[in-house]
């Protein structure tokens, strides 16, 4: 415990934590976890809550499982009723990274420690630990991909640019990332983004929405690759974003034998999209094994519920604005019609027949 108290102090919150780690301990068994997840129309979110619940009551705590469509009210109010109802820690996959400070601040009042749990809470100093992927890696990867699908050609190659939503931290990590690789190769002239739109503000999907992904497609193509001009390659950094993206390109003409899909990549290796790589359709996507990091969370709220100190990889990277907060990164994985079998057929993630 004292290295706990330790370690955060140089966060700047050490009275805070030497109280924290004083109250749990022995009688941890039994204690309620408050986890809130974003939403239930991704099935990411779907199989992270019950990963989650399953890990922790095997642990022999009780768990408070809450999904919130996306509406940021309807998780404050249930980050809310957990801290009433008593709840001894919190895990929150946050929809709007910063909307959550009040909510915070009362669990601190009342010693509950918080996990982020794959997107980081920024602007509240009273979040204690963070469970993801390691976020710039995956953009990284999914620019990787796109480069590698383009093929060796020397270009150069029309593509154009999706991020995700504006309030959540990682998608400015997914875009720094790939960007680090794309701009280069920009600069060069071997990559084109004929829109002009190479900026995150202009690239970003508010709240990872299919249907507005869709939509700012269909307007890249109509107002863009007009006079026989094709696109070749899309940066999407998930997989619900591809799905639209894909539909827009359909719908103007692509998809055939004589006019192929672009590149699309993806993220959360979801069913459809799986599918859809299988077909040909999809490039790739990206495989964050979410049972990997239910495991790593449920592990750094039984240290902590207990008294101890969880294991973290990351002191410097996930500054939210108010201290740098310790984290546990796991390694993202690109999954692409060539490995999809070994990796989330073989490695039990999915069964053969849910890929059918
Ligand atoms: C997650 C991604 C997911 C996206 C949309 C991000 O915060 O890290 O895995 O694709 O949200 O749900």
């Amino acid at each position: 415990a004292a290295g706990l108290a330790l370690t955060l102090s140089a966060c700047g919150s050490s009275q805070k934590t030497a109280d924290q780690t004083a109250a749990p301990g022995a009688g941890a068994e039994g204690s309620l976890v408050g986890v809130t997840m974003p939403t239930k129309s991704s099935e990411r979110w779907i199989h992270d809550g019950d990963n989650i619940k399953a890990a922790l009551e095997k642990l022999g705590y009780k768990v408070d499982l809450q999904y919130a469509e996306n509406d940021i009210p309807t998780q404050v109010n249930q980050i809310e009723n957990q801290i009433t109802k008593g709840a001894k820690l919190l895990v929150i996959a946050s929809i709007d990274g910063t909307a959550i400070t009040t909510q915070l601040q009362e669990a601190a009042d009342k010693k509950i420690p918080v996990i982020a749990y794959d997107r980081l809470i920024r602007n509240s100093p009273n979040v204690d630990y963070y469970a993801t992927f390691d976020n710039f890696k995956v953009g990284v990867e999914q620019a990787n991909s796109l480069v590698k699908g383009l093929g060796t050609g020397a270009g150069p190659f029309n593509v154009e640019l999706f991020a995700g939503s504006p309030d959540d931290n990682n998608a400015t990590f997914f875009f720094n990332g790939a960007m680090s690789v794309l701009k280069p190769l920009m600069d060069s002239g071997k990559l084109v983004v004929k829109s002009g739109q190479t900026d995150f503000a202009r690239a970003a999907i508010l709240r990872w929405d299919p249907a507005t992904a869709q939509r700012r497609m269909e307007d890249l193509l109509t107002k863009t690759y007009t006079g026989g001009a094709k696109v070749q390659g899309v940066l999407s950094p998930y997989d619900g974003l591809s799905i639209g993206i894909l539909s827009a390109l359909k719908s103007n003409g692509y998809g055939t034998a004589g006019q192929p899909y672009p590149v699309v990549t993806g993220q959360d290796a979801e069913v459809a999209s799986v599918k859809s790589i299988i077909a040909g359709e999809q490039y790739s996507t990206i495989f964050k094994d979410t049972r990997k990091l239910a495991d790593t969370t449920v592990k750094m709220a039984d240290a902590v519920l207990k008294g101890g100190k969880p294991e973290v990889n990351n002191t410097k990277d996930y500054d939210n604005g108010k201290k740098v907060v310790p984290s546990y990164l796991l390694q993202p994985v690109t999954v692409d019609k060539a490995n999809y079998e070994k990796e989330l057929v073989e490695s039990g993630y999915y069964t053969a027949g849910q890929l059918k």
